[in-house]
């Protein structure tokens, strides 16, 4: 899996993920400055770091306020493991499947039915992660692009919601987005542009997910700015667990392995660089998860 890092506590819930008025829940702040809802729209959760733990990952996530994780799929025995992790748990749990631009070159004329026949199953709820990024290069330029634009055709043919990933190749995908006609619903993943990238993909239609680079005063400080100016139904966010532990997390925990339940940390760090609540942006990001991933959540309050 990925190494490029981006792209435990637990507490007593006060109530159950599934019950209760979650609304009223919504508005209040947990003793720990929790909130919920909370949506994880990307979190690797077939990571082999998660491997020794993984159900206890999963208990933390719903103690944390988390109602649904949408496990990213990168390569093709990782979306494959993804749907068979969502498959375990659909009411908590979907995928996404994907070719991750590292492994572009994975997407040949021999692999393209084994990567539809994932993306064609219902628990797995967008196409990618696809895109390009130019700043590891793993894969051949002309690989990504290719890969990356046979996924967004694919994705456009059956109107499933894409998973974009972009790392230092902003104009390039922006062609080849531009190119492809209209998109259906699309998420730019871990965000971590500047503002005039991010109006670039407002302008496009595109959703933008936020991580914990955010929480880095070494190099997410632009983010605070930038969030400012996503719409709220626009706006979703993240842990790319394992990766990108909020460094804003107090205490650290002894392991640096980032995990669902330290969304909230994200969530009140964007709610404080937009002067909002920590409620509401938790409200308001997992309600446009919702809408996007198309999930069933009786759960989470219709806006
Ligand atoms: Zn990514």
């Amino acid at each position: 899996m990925r190494s490029d890092a981006g792209c435990k506590r637990s507490c007593p819930i006060l109530r159950s993920p599934h019950s209760g008025d979650i609304t009223r829940h919504a508005r209040r702040r947990y003793h720990t400055g929790m909130t919920a809802p909370l949506i994880d729209i990307g979190i690797n959760l077939t990571h082999d770091s998660f491997d020794a733990d993984r159900p206890e990952v999963l208990a933390r996530a719903r103690a944390s306020g988390l109602v649904h994780l949408v496990i990213t799929g990168a390569s093709l025995d990782g979306s494959e493991q993804a749907l068979a992790l969502a498959r375990s748990d659909p009411a908590f749990l979907s995928a996404t499947a994907g070719i991750h631009p590292h492994y572009a070159s994975e997407l040949t004329s021999a692999t393209h039915a084994r990567l539809l026949a994932v993306l064609d199953q219902p628990d797995v709820k967008a196409a990618g992660e696809c895109g390009l990024d130019y700043f590891r290069d793993y894969s051949p330029r002309a690989d990504q692009r290719r890969a990356f634009e046979w996924q967004v055709e694919r994705a456009i043919e059956r109107q499933r919601p894409l998973f974009l990933h972009q790392r230092d190749a902003h104009g390039d995908f922006l062609a080849v987005l531009k190119a492809a006609g209209p998109l259906p619903p699309a998420v730019a993943h871990c965000f971590t542009g500047s503002r005039a990238e991010a109006e670039d993909y407002l302008a496009l239609g595109l959703h933008i997910g936020i991580t914990g680079w955010i929480c880095d005063e070494r190099r997410g400080q632009h983010l605070l700015e930038v969030v400012r100016n996503i719409p709220a139904d626009r706006l979703m966010i993240e842990t790319d667990g394992p990766y990108l532990l909020p460094r804003t997390l107090h205490p650290k925990p002894a392991s640096r392995r980032n995990e669902p339940a330290f969304l909230p940390e994200v969530a009140r760090v964007v709610a404080a660089a937009r002067g909002e609540p920590a409620a509401t942006i938790a409200l308001t990001s997992t309600q446009t998860a919702t809408r996007f991933f198309r999930l069933d959540l009786p759960s989470v309050p219709a806006d």
